[in-house]
């Protein structure tokens, strides 16, 4: 056996390898090209958006108006023609006040001139819920946010052409995001 130094060359060829072999597994943990990316499949993003949000009456009083908490929290209705969106133009999308939930787009709003602002459809099939409302002596399908229960408003079926739906909502319900 040859000795080179103080180390025989076995050794010494063995603690090369051992050395390389630590470097390019280290660099195999450490760059970010080969770390695999966290694959989010369709069905587990959606999991994420209509994850409940439950908060006690004293948190949402927290983070809402007295009239943002009265009509989402208390089912209760602002007066008409006196919200902020009913007459309202811009473009971008219509979020839950209380969640940030995307609600509705303003392509979708048209001018009713019931004095609450009003869709045609919500932003996409599964972004409100509906449920059947008894109260005031009739029935009428009460429309809420799927992830945090708000009150949104109620839908009609005097809305325009080919749907024939009217989503009448509440603009103390919503929260505007312009388009960018
Ligand atoms: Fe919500």
């Amino acid at each position: 056996m040859e000795a080179n130094g103080n180390m025989p060359a076995t050794l010494q060829k063995h603690y090369a390898f051992m050395v390389l072999g630590t470097f390019l597994a280290a660099a195999l943990i450490l760059c970010p090209s080969c770390k695999q990316k966290q694959a989010v499949s369709p069905e587990q993003r959606k999991t994420e958006m209509t994850e409940k949000i439950i908060k006690s009456d004293e948190e949402w009083k927290k983070i809402l108006t007295p009239e943002q908490y009265r009509v989402t929290r208390q089912k209760g209705t602002e007066a008409p023609f006196s919200g902020q969106y009913d007459n309202f133009k811009e473009k971008g999308t219509f979020k839950c006040v209380c969640c940030g939930y995307e609600l509705f787009n303003s392509d979708d709003k048209f001018d009713s001139g019931c004095g609450w602002p009003s869709f045609s459809k919500p932003i996409a099939n599964d972004s409100v819920k509906e449920l059947m409302d008894n109260s005031h002596l009739t029935t009428r399908t009460e429309v809420i946010c799927p992830r945090c229960g708000a009150h949104l408003g109620h839908v009609f079926d005097d809305g325009p052409k080919p749907m024939r739906l009217r989503y009448c909502i509440n603009s103390a319900s919503l929260k505007f995001e312009k388009k960018k």
